[in-house]
């Protein structure tokens, strides 16, 4: 028996909050995964058809990553024993690198933890209280605490309106500190593109400090997946490109791309690098491999939009809001479909997953109040059968439940 720790006083005060959550019907549980993370897969002892996972190429399993993984483990064992700077930088670490600032044709690059450790590492690092940040007010949880770590004053812009960022560039023109604008590359609630070249031009006109969070359009957007800087030919004019390597890349990990300069400096500034273990040298040669495929394989993105463009087009058919009216539209492998009462959706995301289809119902805060959708995610490996019969099942559920 555990001690009872929930017999004291101390923390009562969440368990009221958790209270609160279930009397509005958005308390939730961990879905826990049986097997392996693929386009049909068992969470709590149920096969489902998995439209919910950030597995757009379907590498999570990729053979040739398992098989960089082992090797590695087999080669330098199961952890590096340090952070970065102290004595965790192992050749596999720096060979990572390399391949990715070559892949996105870059000076230079800089691996951290994680996607949200680089956003939060890299804001924080770089600028201070004197400082100011030009946000999308969609941008990503971690792009929004680095701002907050940084202490630099936030402005934020209207969802991808570029023209409400030069209102606000223009009121600080004359500000000695420095600015930052920055945009999500896809917006992850929403699926759509964030205004890289007109941000581009702004930055360059105001002469501001321009960066892109490509957490979605790793792997997804660009040639071989390079991401919203060269889905836009904007190289050369964002001075940090910020991917992640949890998602499309299918391990673990964010990285930044830029001058040498900005990744010396983030070596030296960056706290999570500074104060955090590096990783396991598994995931950075899983990532090698990654890379590779990226480069050999672009069948597999085309596939991955081949998917998106069917799955989209007969959601559409059936007559649900996949965005585009009271939302963004989606121009990605992220598809939302709006329901709006935040209660409506859990349940229809719950009746889904007993009629064998996995798809995460989001509600507020994540996205705002009256905006609840159930959000599905597109990957390369779905088979046409899988999706048409996750359609069929969408579609029934949802008319049994008065949403179509
Ligand atoms: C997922 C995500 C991150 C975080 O990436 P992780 O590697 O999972 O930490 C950062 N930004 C955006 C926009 C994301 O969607």
């Amino acid at each position: 028996m555990p001690n009872t720790l929930s017999s004291r006083p101390q923390l009562r005060y969440l368990s009221d909050q958790l209270d609160e959550l279930r009397r509005k019907g958005t308390h939730f549980r961990l879905r826990v995964l049986d097997d392996i993370q693929a386009p049909v897969c068992t969470y709590d002892c149920k096969k489902v058809i998995n439209l919910a996972s950030n597995n757009y190429l379907g590498l999570c399993d990729h053979p040739k990553l398992r098989e960089a993984a082992i090797q590695a483990v087999k080669d330098y064992g199961v952890g590096s024993g340090a952070v970065r700077t102290i004595a965790g930088t192992m050749k596999i670490h720096m060979e990572l690198e390399e391949k990715i600032a070559r892949f996105k044709n870059v000076e230079a690059c800089v691996v951290f933890q994680s996607g949200f450790t680089a956003n939060a590492g890299t804001v924080s690092a770089i600028l201070g209280k004197e400082d100011f940040i030009i946000s999308d007010e969609l941008n990503h949880a971690s792009i929004i605490d680095g701002a907050r770590l940084s202490r630099a004053k936030i402005k934020v812009f209207r969802h991808k309106d570029a023209a409400h960022a030069e209102e606000l560039l223009k009121e600080i023109q004359n500000e000695p500190g420095h600015k930052l604008i920055i945009t999500d590359g896809v917006f992850s609630m929403d699926g759509d593109i964030g205004p890289v070249d007109k941000l581009a031009d702004l930055a360059e006109k105001y002469n501001a400090i321009m960066m892109v969070d490509d957490a979605h359009a790793s792997g997804v957007l660009g040639r071989n997946g390079r991401g919203s800087v060269d889905h836009f030919h904007c190289h050369g004019r964002v001075d940090i490109q910020v991917g992640t390597l949890s998602k499309a890349i299918g391990a673990l990990g964010g990285y930044v791309c830029g001058s040498k300069d900005l990744i010396d400096y983030l070596y030296h500034r960056a706290r999570p690098f500074l104060f955090s273990t590096s990783h396991p040298p598994s995931v950075a040669a899983a990532c090698i491999a990654a890379f590779d495929i990226l480069e050999n394989e672009p069948e597999r993105i085309q596939r991955l939009w081949d998917n998106t463009a069917y799955f989209k087009q007969q959601l559409g058919n059936a007559g649900f809001d996949i965005g585009g009216k009271t939302t963004p539209a989606s121009e990605t492998p992220v598809t939302p479909i709006i329901i709006g009462d935040g209660r409506l959706t859990m349940e229809f995301s719950r009746a889904l997953f007993e009629a064998g289809v996995m798809a995460t119902g989001i509600a507020f805060p994540t996205v705002p109040e009256g905006k609840a959708r159930i959000r599905t995610i597109m990957t390369s490996e779905h088979t046409r059968e899988q999706l048409d019969q996750a359609l069929e099942i969408i579609t029934r559920t949802a008319k049994q439940m008065s949403i179509l």
